[in-house]
């Protein structure tokens, strides 16, 4: 008997997909069991290798064959380059790979391969067709899809992600964070209460995240890990170690562009080294030693030897640095590693004995690793999917991550306003009230901002808009409410409203260039290493605010109403008026606030007069004409996706 195997009209069949940097994966749920999907050939694991070599675009293992070959034309590790721009420097050393580098409209990386070019967006939605291809066949009929990413992407990242799965053809119910999925394919929603730490060790990335459940509901408390660390670190410290029993190398990890010095090591035997080393590093998971016929450089070849033992030594170092990131973590989510309920492993390199002795030592618990750790992220994902397409089921599991970094807005001086503060569980929003600094301001300018550091020179700038058409008020008496809100995908929506007048403004925030966790790390390094510097650096910065404030209106009163002045009076102001200008000239915030408090001071007199006389003048229907000249703080950057809303 003869089926059709894809049948338009069958019911669509939610999945879940793992788009990893090293491996990728698609999974669905059976009989209510999450089960991962073989392509005809057996094979789960799908390289996420993307090769544009020859006439037709190939993914997967044939396409790994082809990066030895054409290095230039064959994309790995497409996920470092998601959401980042096309004046990243970073991107340059994250292969081979040549750059088109002609202006365009969309700042993105663009690979150039024979003679067209590629997006990381497109190059990911080849990996997703092909996973959705093998879907169809299975299902009949791929439905809506849950596809994770790390916790720690930013908004273009994920924008980057759910653009390339549109591409693909896929309907994407919701981008989830991997490591929630991973607690997802242990069943931990079902426990009400908890706290648990995965630990997900890749190819070339380690991520750590902290996840709190409380009464059904996942939240992210924490993440960390290094963007430069995987099992493919494993394989060079065994090529190290072969290339050492050789006699070829004098001692040390093999740093692999070394090796390619040596003239007769060309990165083709390299390259087989280090594929050897992989095979071993995969037996010296189940047996205590190892043998392997290395190819030399004359075409020969030679046995060397490897045993667990040896291989647990040379991995310490690199074990030792997730350990780092992991204790960070736990600081971070503001825990003891004792209070966890459990750890949970990710990631094939976890399979490696010594890394599982390793986390059991560190977190003092065995940890969970029932679940495959290469399919596990992708299981869950399908779990979420079925959960999200299933009728009324569909807030059986609420999803809560967290911001990455703090967001917020410039204000005065070139300082950050933070309104939303780093790993703030999502979705969520917060408001922030402001004011306007000089008088007739017609318009806000809001400037979005990333990061930890106090100054707006210091975070990344995510988006600028101006609230226009505000109406000529005195300074500090317009109103503006600013509200971030970040929904359950991460994505990060701007609300400017001016209250007097009720002007508002909505921008869907998509930064312009993507940050990965190494710059996230690097942020959040220096905001503690320049703590206190920058806290100086903020109340100069606001010092020097407040006091040009309090000057310009003690210039304008003294214009306005010099008749109130008592003998001595103006003397007195315009001395502490000098004083506080040198302040301002400094850089010590205390003099600055000491100049402000005895201006104040000379003033308060002059003050209470003015204010008696105003009052009286309104009381006799007379008002108080405050035209000044219009000053233009508005720097007039205008986001393209502004929308008015009145
Ligand atoms: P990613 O999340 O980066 O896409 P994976 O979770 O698929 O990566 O992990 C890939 C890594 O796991 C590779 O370094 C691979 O060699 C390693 N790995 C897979 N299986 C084993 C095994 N049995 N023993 C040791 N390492 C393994
Ligand atoms: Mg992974």
């Amino acid at each position: 008997m003869l089926f059709e195997i894809f049948d338009p009209k069958a019911a669509p069949k939610p999945i879940g997909i793992d788009l990893g940097t090293t491996n990728s994966l698609v999974a669905c749920v059976r009989n209510e069991k999450p089960v991962a999907i073989a392509d005809c050939n057996g094979e789960i694991l799908l390289p996420s290798v993307v090769s544009y070599a020859g006439d037709e675009v190939v993914v997967g293992t044939p396409a790994l064959a082809l990066a030895q070959e054409h290095p230039r034309e064959t994309i790995v590790s497409v996920k470092r380059f998601m959401g980042r721009g096309a004046d990243d420097p970073e991107t340059r050393r994250l292969g081979p790979y040549e750059f088109d580098d002609t202006p365009s409209d969309v700042n993105t990386v663009r690979f150039r391969v024979r003679g067209k070019t590629k997006t990381p967006v497109e190059v990911s939605a080849d990996i997703l067709r092909e996973l959705k291809t093998r879907a169809d066949d299975e299902l009949g009929r791929a439905g809506g899809a849950v596809i994770t990413v790390p916790a720690y992407f930013d908004d273009a990242q994920r924008q980057a992600t759910k653009d390339a799965a549109r591409l693909a053809g896929l309907d994407v119910l919701r981008l989830i964070n991997e490591p929630t999925a991973a607690a997802l394919a242990y069943g931990l929603q079902t426990k009400k209460n908890g706290t648990f730490a995965v630990y997900d060790l890749g190819g070339g990335t380690f991520d750590v995240t902290v996840l709190l459940l409380e009464d059904g509901v996942f939240q992210v408390k924490s993440t960390g890990g290094d963007s430069q660390l995987g099992g493919d670190d494993m394989d060079r410290a065994i090529g190290g170690e072969v290339l050492e029993q050789l006699g070829w190398l004098a001692a040390g990890i093999a740093k692999p562009h070394s090796l390619t010095k040596h003239p007769k090591w060309t990165p083709a035997v390299v390259r087989l080294v280090l594929d050897q080393a992989r095979q071993m590093k995969h037996v010296l998971t189940e047996k205590d030693a190892v043998e392997a016929e290395v190819p030399l450089p004359d075409g020969g070849s030679r046995t060397v030897r490897l045993t667990r033992a040896r291989f647990d030594e040379l991995v310490t170092p690199l074990l030792e640095r997730t350990g780092v990131a992991c204790k960070r973590a736990l600081k971070d989510a503001g825990l003891a590693a004792s209070a966890l309920d459990g750890v949970i492993l990710v990631g094939g390199a976890t399979r490696v004995p010594a890394v599982r002795a390793y986390v059991k030592k560190l977190f003092g618990k065995e940890p969970l690793a029932d679940v495959d750790p290469d399919q596990v992220v992708a299981l869950g994902a399908a779990v979420q999917a079925d959960l999200l397409a299933g009728q009324g089921r569909a807030d059986e599991v609420l999803l809560l991550d967290v911001t990455p970094l703090s967001l917020g807005i410039e204000v005065g001086g070139g300082v950050v306003d933070k309104i939303l503060p780093r790993n703030t569980t999502i979705p969520t929003a917060a408001r922030g009230t402001y004011t306007t600094q000089e008088d007739n301001q017609t318009g806000f300018e809001i400037h979005v901002v990333q990061g930890e550091r106090e100054m707006v020179s210091d975070c990344r700038s995510l988006a600028r808009f101006t609230l226009k058409g505000i109406p000529r008020l005195p300074a500090g008496l317009a109103r503006l409410e600013v509200t971030f809100r970040v929904d359950a995908d991460g994505l990060l929506a701007v609300h400017a409203r001016e209250t007097t007048t009720g002007i508002e403004q909505t921008v869907a925030v998509k930064p312009t260039y993507g940050l990965d966790d190494a710059t996230v790390e690097r942020m959040l390094t220096e905001a503690l290493d320049f703590g206190e510097e920058d806290l100086t650096k903020r109340r100069v910065a606001e010092g020097r605010v407040e006091a040009q404030r309090i000057m310009l209106a003690t210039r304008k009163s003294l214009d306005a109403d010099s008749d109130l002045l008592e003998s001595g009076e103006r003397a007195a102001i315009e001395s502490a008026t000098s004083t506080l200008e040198a302040a301002c000239k400094g850089e010590d915030p205390r003099k600055i606030q000491n100049g402000i408090d005895d201006l104040d001071r000379a003033t308060k007199g002059f003050a209470g007069r003015r204010m008696n006389r105003a009052i009286s003048r309104a009381i006799g229907g007379r008002k108080v004409d405050d035209v000044g000249h219009e000053v233009a703080h508005a720097k007039g950057i205008e986001h393209a996706h502004d929308t008015w809303q009145k």
